[in-house]
């Protein structure tokens, strides 16, 4: 067993974790000359490829492709991403109904998480100055935070690494931060959700093309649990279920075949076709859990700052968690300008500013879980997006829907979350409106706007 130190010298940094994250931020960072060291406790995946070949499937908006054209990697991310301008809902009967995410020119996009990170870890690698060790496990940072031990495979070796600035990517259950825990007046909550999620594949046809509209997010809202699918360049869908994990009907008790059939029978008759491979891929693929972080401060002694899922893990169904990480990014790059590359200013303000938004994401997220599985079957809810949709084409300067907020623009999270509360009261007046069905674009409509619209700004 061998005990190895690494002395960096003051113009470096250290990256733990080669996630999305992590890769994108090493790629920022040596685009500016910092010599970067990304220590990663897998092994190399563009050797590997990425685990078992599968993935899940992320929705990528403006944050995310923001951060990806500041790195000028814009290119070569579009080869893999594929538009989604609106979500397909699939009844149980069958009927589909779509709607649109924003206007006719907005789309998120779908992309394979594995190989967006593959991608990223490639360009991170063509830069002579990072330097990259993978089977390198952080088991965690000492008290001043400049020194990072991490065990290297399973030799029993170590690296002790000291560094000025150490950026910790490594994910939801960060080892970094379960360093940093340990200090007194850090706050940490963590919450489980009850349910749990699945990977299944709809194949593509025998020509190669998709078997579902390509250009949309599908969804089979069911109330208290649902299927969503993204679409693949390579003709396929990667679908997700999201379901209690427990119950008669949970993920961890439909076992047998017929089980496994009964139940899409029930809730999911028209994917059936699509998935000849359900029940083997079903039996097959992991349930995983879905968890939201919160903590803070993210900076620890202006020498090591979390950034990603590290600093705000968060449900997916808002799309936002990569986003928000991307922006992570995003934000400490402009920073870097701001103050002239002083890292103790840099950590400090970013954890003044940044965790509001990441807290306010966080709270968002877990709404739209309702919205996505419940609502968006529920015609008042279909109606509220129309009537949404016609108040922003009349007022685009004074009414942006939240979701277009989120997705479409820039605008912080916390502010998302305020406006989002200030609509929720402006649809309720709206929706209260006699006839409203038949009045979605009347006077009546106008008027409770412009009042609310009135109110808010005196
Ligand atoms: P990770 O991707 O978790 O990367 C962390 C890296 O650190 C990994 O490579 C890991 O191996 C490494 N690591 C961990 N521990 C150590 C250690 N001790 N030492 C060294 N290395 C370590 N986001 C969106 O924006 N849009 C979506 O549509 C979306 N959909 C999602 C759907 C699902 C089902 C899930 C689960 C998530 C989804 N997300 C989505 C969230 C997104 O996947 C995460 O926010 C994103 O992957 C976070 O990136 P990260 O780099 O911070 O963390």
């Amino acid at each position: 067993m061998t005990h190895s130190t690494l002395d960096l010298a003051k113009n470096s940094a250290v990256v733990v974790g080669s996630g999305l994250v992590g890769s994108l931020w090493a790629i920022f960072l040596a685009k500016r000359g910092y010599d970067v060291h990304l220590f990663e406790r897998r092994g190399d995946m563009r050797k590997a490829g990425y685990i078992g070949g599968r993935s899940i499937n992320l929705a990528m908006s403006v944050r995310g492709w923001k951060a990806i054209e500041a790195t000028g990697i814009q290119e070569t991310i579009q080869k893999v991403a594929l538009p989604m301008s609106g979500r397909m809902m699939h009844s149980v009967d069958g009927k589909l109904t779509y709607q649109a995410y924003g206007k006719s020119d907005e789309a998120i996009y779908s992309v394979s998480r594995g190989l967006l990170n593959l991608e990223l870890l490639k360009l991170a690698g063509a830069f002579p100055n990072v330097t990259m060790y993978f089977d390198h496990r952080c088991s965690h940072i000492n008290e001043a935070g400049n020194e990072i031990v991490f065990d290297i495979g399973t030799t029993g070796d170590t690296l002790t690494v000291n560094s000025e600035v150490i950026f910790a990517a490594d994910g939801a259950f960060s080892a970094v931060r379960q360093s940093i825990q340990k200090t007194p007046r850090f706050n940490y909550q963590q919450e489980y959700l009850e349910h749990g999620y699945k990977e299944l594949t709809i194949l593509p046809n025998a020509d190669g093309t998709h078997q579902l509209d390509v250009n949309a997010l599908h969804i089979w809202p069911r109330n208290s649990f649902m299927m969503i699918a993204l679409p693949n360049v390579d003709g396929s869908f990667t679908c997700t279920m999201f379901h209690p994990m427990d119950g008669p009907e949970g993920l961890d008790h439909l076992n047998t075949d017929q089980q496994i059939l009964d139940f899409f029978h029930k809730y999911y008759p028209d994917i059936l076709p699509l998935m000849p491979n359900l029940v083997e891929d079903f039996k097959k693929n992991p349930s995983s859990t879905l968890v939201t972080v919160r903590c803070s401060p993210w900076n620890y002694k202006n020498k090591v700052l979390l950034i990603g899922d590290a600093a705000h893990a968060i449900v997916p169904f808002y799309g936002q968690g990569m986003n928000a990480g991307f922006e992570d990014c995003t934000i400490l790059n402009e920073m870097i300008d701001l103050y002239d590359g002083d890292w103790a200013k840099i950590f400090s303000e970013f954890n003044a500013t940044r965790i509001q938004d990441g807290n306010a994401i966080a709270t968002l997220a877990l709404r739209n879980f309702v919205e996505m599985r419940d609502l968006v079957a529920d015609p008042m809810f279909l109606l509220r997006k129309k009537i949404a949709a016609d108040l922003h084409q009349k007022y685009p300067e004074q009414f942006l829907p939240v979701y277009s907020m989120i997705s479409f623009s820039n605008t912080p999270y916390s502010i998302a979350l305020s406006e989002e509360d200030a609509q929720n009261e402006l649809f309720k007046q709206i929706l209260a409106i006699p006839d409203i069905a038949n009045q979605w674009n009347g006077a009546a409509v106008t008027e409770v706007f412009e009042n609310w619209y009135a109110a808010r700004i005196i």
